[in-house]
C-alpha cells in the first residue's frame, strides 16, 4: 500500500507511481515518507532491498537521481535487489529439481515437501513470499518424482512470471534447461 494510506495493495505486483508497498498490519512511529516508484517496504516500514529492484532504490537514496533517468547498472558487489534475488533462487530451486531422485524415498518427499514449505516462509521478499506461499496452498507440491517436481516448479515460476508480464516457459523442457543442457548441444 501507499506509504501514506492504509489501503491495501495488491502483494507481488509493482507498486503503483509514488507509493511504496507496506506490509498488512506494520505500524510505525515515524511519519509517512514519500517513496518513488515502485519501492517497498519492510515489515519495519522501512524500503525493503530484496522485495524492490535495484533501478527504484537508487531512486529513493540518490535524491539526485529524476524518475526518467535512466537507471544507474548494478555493482556486482551489493545486496541483492528483487530481481537478482530471484534469479540467484529460481537457480537453486530448479537445480533442486534437477538433482532430485527420479524415485523418491518417502523420506526424501517429505524433506522436500517441508523445504518448500519453509522457503516459502522464509524468502526474503515478503511480498513475493506471500504470493508463493498462497499458491502453494492452492497447488500442492508435487514431491512424488524428480519430474513431478521440475514441473510444479516450472509451472509455480510461470504463474511468478505471469503476474510480472514475463513470457510463460515451456515446462516440457525444464530439464533441458537446468539439467541435461539444450538438445542442440550449446551447453556440451
Ligand atoms: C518464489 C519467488 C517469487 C517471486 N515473486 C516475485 C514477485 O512477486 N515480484 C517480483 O518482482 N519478483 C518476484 N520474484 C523474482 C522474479 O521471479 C525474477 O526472478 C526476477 O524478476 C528476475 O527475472 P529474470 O527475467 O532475470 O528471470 P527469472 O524469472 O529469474 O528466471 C531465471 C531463468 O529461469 C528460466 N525460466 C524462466 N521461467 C521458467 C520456468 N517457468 N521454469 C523453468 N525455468 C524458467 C529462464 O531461463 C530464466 O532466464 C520471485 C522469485 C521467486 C524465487
Amino acid at each position: 500500500m501507499a506509504a501514506d494510506s492504509t489501503e491495501p495493495q495488491p502483494t507481488g505486483a509493482p507498486p503503483a507511481e509514488g507509493a511504496a508497498t507496506t506490509p498488512a498490519g506494520a505500524t510505525t512511529t515515524e511519519p509517512p515518507k514519500k517513496f518513488p516508484k515502485g519501492v517497498v517496504l519492510g515489515k519495519d516500514g522501512k524500503p525493503c532491498r530484496s522485495c524492490t529492484s535495484f533501478a527504484s532504490w537508487a531512486a529513493q537514496t540518490k535524491s539526485s537521481l529524476k524518475a526518467s533517468a535512466a537507471p544507474p547498472p548494478q555493482p556486482k558487489d551489493c545486496p541483492p535487489d528483487v530481481e537478482a534475488l530471484g534469479r540467484s533462487t529460481w537457480t537453486l530451486l530448479h537445480s533442486i529439481a534437477a538433482t532430485y531422485p527420479p524415485a523418491p524415498t518417502p523420506r526424501e518427499q517429505a524433506d522436500l515437501t517441508s523445504f518448500m514449505r519453509l522457503f516459502s516462509k522464509l524468502y526474503p521478499c515478503w511480498v513475493c513470499a506471500e504470493d508463493f506461499q498462497r499458491y502453494m496452498e492452492k497447488r500442492e507440491v508435487r514431491a512424488q518424482s524428480r519430474d513431478a517436481f521440475g514441473t510444479w516448479l516450472c509451472e509455480a515460476h510461470n504463474e511468478v512470471n505471469r503476474k510480472l508480464g514475463k513470457p510463460e516457459f515451456d515446462c516440457g523442457r525444464w530439464e533441458e534447461r537446468w539439467r541435461t543442457g539444450w538438445k542442440d548441444g550449446s551447453c556440451d
